[in-house]
This record gives C-alpha cells, structure tokens and sequence, in this order.
C-alpha cells in the first residue's frame, strides 16, 4: 500500500516508544519501574473535572463556536497571560486548540512553506523537527552549551539566522533539558531575534513548573518587537495535570492567529467544548492544587539529580522546571559495551528494567531523559536498580 512520502518521512514519537515497551514487559508481568511519562502522575483537580461535568450535564456538548474557542475560554486565557505572564491579548488574539501538541503542529504549517529554515535548540521536544519536515521545512539544529545547562547563547543564535530563517522554536522550561532561561537569558535572546524578520514560537506550556524561585519571563513580554514577532503557546496539560483532556491554546498576531483558525476549522473544527469549559475552571479556579504538585516535583527533581549524580560515569544538571532530567551518561558506555542512548535504554530496559528515553530522540546521543512525574518510591526504587546495575 502506497503512503504519502511526506508520513513515509516522520519518525515515530521515540517516547510513546519506550513507554510502549515498557508497557509490554509490564503486562508480560515484570516489574518496571517508569521514567518514560511525560505526564504528571496527578489527577486532574477535581473542581475542574466537575466544571467539565456540569458542563456535559448543561448540554455543553455541541461543536465549539466558534472553532477558535467559546468567548469565555479566550477571556479566561487573556486573564491569565496579564496576571502571570506580563502579556497583554485581546481575545481576537487567542486560539484554543486540541492540546499544545496540536497548537505547535498548526502554527508550524500556517508559517512554513517548502525550504523555509526553522531552528530548534537542541535538545529539543521530539515533535519539533518532525512538525517542521511535514511542512517541508528544514530544521535547523542549534546546540545547547552542556556546561550551561544545555541553554543556546545568543551569539550562537545569530550564526544560525540565514536569508532563509522563518521560525525560532524557543521552549522554556524545556523538555528535556528541564532548565529554564533566565529573564536575562531570554531578553538577551529577545534582541538577536528583534533584529530580523522571523518569529519566535515561544513554547512555554511549562510556565508554571518551576524550582527553587527559578525567575522567568515570557518570550513575549521582553520587549515591544517581541511582542510583535511571538507566539506564545501554553495549554493546561502539564500545569493542571489535564493531558488527557487536550487543551492547549496560542496567543499572538491576529494575521498568524486567524491562519491556525482556518487550519483548525478544517481540521478539527476546535478543542471538544466542555473541555474548554474545564478549562476556565483550571484557569480561573483555586490553584493551591497546581503549587501542591509543583512543590512536589520540585522535591522529587532535587532528589533524582542527587542520586543520578552519584552515580559513575553520568553527569545530572539541577533541575529548574518542568519535571525531567537530562543527564549525560555517556560516561557509562564503554563499561556497559553500548554504542549510544539507544541501546543504553535498551539495556537499562531489559537487564535492570528501568524505562528511560534515549536521548538521541531529543538530539542528544550522550543523555537519556528521566521524567520525574512518578513517586518518590519509585524514583528510588528505579535508582538503586540503576545503581546495581552500573556497580
Ligand atoms: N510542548 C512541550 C515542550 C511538551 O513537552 C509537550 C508535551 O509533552 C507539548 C508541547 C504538548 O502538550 P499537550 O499536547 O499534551 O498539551
């Protein structure tokens, strides 16, 4: 059967991958120990669960209207970008989509044509190059400076703008890398950008979980052009613990904004409707469960860097958001007879199992990624049995 090249060309997503694998081993009754999610072990908040039940109960069940997102979802997301991000939207600005995943893919391909250049910070989230080749655009990798968190600096950013440059993919907190950029950081970043005719794609759907009083800003928000030249995607899967609802949304230029929405009213024709209305709940309602689970990763991340870093042959940054680690374990491959972070994750998998992505799914075959989004326990749990497994 004959498949379109451009699917022909996608990679699969490397972390369902490994999360199927070790799916697989658990049902064949072993006892593995995950750090392939990237979801949070959570539940989702129960006042947003019933605001979505209500909802259904109200007859909220009908396609949204319009696709771009009912008026109160778009209000709900303006307020909540003024209050913790420093950025003034209008709700003509603002589209609700089926998940962050589905805002980035359609903010890629309303900008991209055949040989426009994107650059994406490596190490990257997955989906990233992927999105950019089925536009048939051509990612552009830039390399994070390991001794600095894996975080790009500016100068190496205006080696990689060519003629061609579209698109600036910047995530913060990053998965993998779980830094975050300072506001220094991204400000100094802001001005290589405002001095050329592209746009930012300003991926900060972990903006709330941050460590440690890690300071941040948002893309956006560093000056007045980069208001102007940014896309601010966020969405409530990581924050309220929501991945399976799918909920994400973009705000900024309506020219960009009004190009996803034709998109996306022939596609998905919009995120389902009570969702959206779980999603002014999230937004709008009690957040004391989002700083409860953020308190709790921070503990876990201070945890597993120690106890990775303990460990010989790997080298662990601090984690400052999100909830992942990206340690170099590159130190461990002649002792394990392993070419890559491919086969160390199979290893690790089969002899110790332990689930952990490689990194060369997020550019770099040196690392592998642990989220911490499972408990202490099992943080521990699947700690000792690396250890065992690297004495
Ligand atoms: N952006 C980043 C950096 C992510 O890590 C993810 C999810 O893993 C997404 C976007 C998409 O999130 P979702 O589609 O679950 O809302």
């Amino acid at each position: 059967m004959k498949l379109s090249s451009r699917v022909e060309a996608l990679a699969e997503s490397a972390t369902l991958a490994v999360t199927a694998k070790a799916a697989q081993l658990k049902s064949e009754g072993v006892d593995v120990v995950s750090f392939g999610a990237g979801e949070p072990d959570f539940d989702t908040p129960q006042h947003i669960k019933l605001a979505a039940i209500r909802a259904i109960e109200a007859g909220q069940t009908k396609y949204s209207k319009p696709a771009t997102g009912i008026a109160a979802v778009k209000q709900a997301v303006c307020e909540k970008l003024a209050r913790e991000n420093e950025l003034q939207y209008k709700p003509s600005q603002v589209i609700v989509t089926a998940g962050g995943k589905m805002a980035c893919n359609l903010a890629i391909q309303a900008l991209i044509d055949p040989g426009d250049e994107v650059i994406i910070p490596v190490p990257y989230w997955v989906s990233y190059p992927e999105m950019v080749k089925l536009a048939g655009g051509v990612p552009v990798f830039l390399e994070g400076d390991e001794n600095d968190s894996f975080k790009f600096s500016p100068a190496a950013l205006e080696a990689a703008i060519t003629p061609k440059t579209r698109l600036l993919i910047f995530n913060s907190p990053s998965n993998p890398g779980g830094f975050t950029y300072h506001p220094a950081e991204t400000q100094a970043i802001a001005e290589v950008t405002a001095r050329h005719d592209m746009v930012v794609l300003a991926d900060e759907i972990y903006d709330r979980l941050r460590f440690d009083g890690q300071a941040f800003q948002s893309f956006a928000s560093s000056s007045s052009k980069a208001y102007e030249q940014t896309l601010t995607l966020i969405g409530a899967s990581k924050t309220y613990s929501m991945t399976g609802w799918r909920a994400g949304y973009v705000a900024g230029p309506v020219p960009i904004i009004k190009a996803m929405a034709k998109l996306q009213s022939q596609s998905t024709s919009g995120a389902c409707t009570f969702v959206q209305h779980g999603l002014i709940e999230a937004l709008t309602g009690d957040q004391s469960e989002v700083e409860r689970m953020r308190v709790e990763f921070e503990k876990r991340g201070a945890h597993i860097h120690q106890r990775l870093n303990a460990l010989p042959g790997i080298s662990c940054n601090k984690p400052t958001g999100a909830f992942y680690v990206f340690p170099n374990v590159s130190g461990t491959y002649s002792k394990l007879s392993v070419a890559g972070s491919i086969e160390f994750a199979k290893a690790v998998l089969e002899k110790a199992h332990v689930a952990v992505v490689p990194g060369i799914a997020f550019g770099s075959d040196a690392c592998v990624r642990f989220s911490f989004a499972c408990s202490m326990e099992q943080i521990d749990k699947g700690l000792d049995r690396l250890a065992e497994f690297l004495r």
